[in-house]
């Protein structure tokens, strides 16, 4: 017990990890800026009565809903993809609330997801949560900057129906601004597209801004309705939740890259619809070396690390596959075999150049094959790139060769 309280001091904070300090001090200034529009909107501006209702109605949403997803939430236990779609309560919250109150319904909103999934360190959620009460202020801002009156006043015509997006908006592109920065430099990613949410992401995100949009149109109007947006959340909920299930059967947990079979599959398809198409198969060099010397934990991180840089050297159009244990592979679609070898080169000087701290470097050896000068089916076109692979090992290892056919 003094033990656990001991690990909840400051110094413990899992805040204090982060790999930059200007990092710690924009989470802090995120979370402060927070704080400080609650205290100033509490100051500045009266709580009217008429907001307890509205208030009382989303937190007990949140509790509510909390408890009926539970079932889908169970499926987190055979895996925890991180499904949120609180902005259901919290931007009808944005639209019909004091922002303090508003503040109020978000911090619940993150704290019951807390309790009830503990899915990231304390400081990530109070980030999370800062990011969100600063994003709604954003929307608050711009909803009385173009629009004094308040949500439950508008007209219901097109016009006050452009303004209540637009400040959806506002709170999307500015909660995404803030998110996005910290996941860059938190992650150290080196494109800004890597640490961006994907396409399907924002449009879950857009959804549910869209359903918070209605649920405050019904609680002023006809707040039954409630209960059918409550249903329409949970089915949205389950869809999007067997859809992470499903991404996460494709990808090898190791490396966080396509596994072999998801690779395979893929690269047939595109093999058939590109002309041109190369492909390399890298192998780590003297590997069991590594796991002998450090253990395989370590093991683990180079291979990760490796991941990583060929993720971040090669377009998003190219398929990158963990095609065994410590072998890779790259379908590059629509590239002559001599662009491909320069890009196999770049690879290989950087994995050259990539540590994993005190625990040494690791060097690759690839093997080059084209499609269809090689092979005109994927498995010839794998083979000989894996017979260009040896050829590289015999040839003394970390380097690049291009697949020779015998007699030629
Ligand atoms: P070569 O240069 O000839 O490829 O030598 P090598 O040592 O890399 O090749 P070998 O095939 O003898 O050994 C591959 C090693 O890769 C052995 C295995 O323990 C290690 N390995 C395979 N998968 C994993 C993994 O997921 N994690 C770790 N840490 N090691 C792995
Ligand atoms: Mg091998
Ligand atoms: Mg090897």
């Amino acid at each position: 017990m003094a033990d656990q309280i001991a690990r909840l001091a400051v110094r413990h904070w899992a805040l204090w990890q982060l790999p930059k300090r200007a990092l710690v001090a924009y989470v802090l200034a995120v979370e402060l800026a927070a704080v400080a529009g609650v205290v100033a909107a509490l100051v500045l501006i009266p709580i009217p009565s008429s907001n307890l209702a509205p208030f009382l109605l989303l937190t007990s949403c949140i509790l509510v809903y909390s408890e009926l997803s539970m079932p889908i939430e169970r499926l987190r236990r055979v895996a925890r993809p991180f499904v949120d779609l609180n902005a259901v309560w919290m931007f009808a919250g944005i639209l019909l609330l004091h922002p303090a109150l508003s503040a109020v319904v978000i911090a619940v909103s993150y704290a019951v997801q807390w309790v009830r999934l503990r899915p990231v360190p304390p400081f990530r959620l109070f980030f999370s949560a800062s990011a969100t009460i600063a994003a709604s202020y954003a929307a608050c801002a711009f909803s009385r900057v173009t629009d004094p009156v308040p949500f439950e006043r508008m007209p219901r015509d097109v016009a006050s129906f452009g303004l209540v997006v637009g400040a959806g908006l506002v709170f999307l592109v500015v909660n995404s601004i803030i998110t996005t920065t910290f996941h860059y430099f938190a992650a150290g990613h080196r494109r800004i597209t890597d640490a961006l949410a994907t396409g399907v992401e924002h449009a879950l995100e857009a959804a549910t801004v869209a359903l918070g949009i209605m649920l405050a149109w019904a609680l002023v109007d006809w707040p039954i309705v409630l209960v059918l947006i409550i249903g329409i959340t949970l089915v949205l909920h389950r869809s999007v939740l067997i859809r992470q299930l499903r991404d996460q059967a494709r990808t090898d947990p190791k490396t966080g890259l396509l596994n072999s079979a998801s690779w395979s599959k893929d690269a047939a398809v595109q093999l058939e619809r590109k002309q041109n198409s190369a492909l390399l198969m890298l192998d780590l060099d003297n590997f069991k070396s590594i796991n002998d010397r450090y253990g395989h934990l370590i093991g683990d991180k180079h291979l990760k690390g490796v991941a990583d840089v060929l993720r971040a050297e090669v377009r998003v159009t190219d398929m990158v596959g963990r095609f065994g244990g410590e072998e890779f592979v790259i379908l590059l679609p629509e590239t002559s075999q001599e662009d491909a070898i320069a890009i196999a080169e770049r690879i290989r000087r950087k994995v050259e150049g990539f540590a994993v701290d005190g625990f040494g470097t690791v060097t690759v050896s690839v093997g080059v094959a084209a499609h269809p000068d090689h092979g005109t089916t994927l498995e010839e076109v794998v083979n000989a790139a894996d017979v260009a692979m040896l050829a590289a090992k015999t040839a003394g290892r970390n380097r690049t060769l291009l697949f020779a056919a015998p007699g030629a």
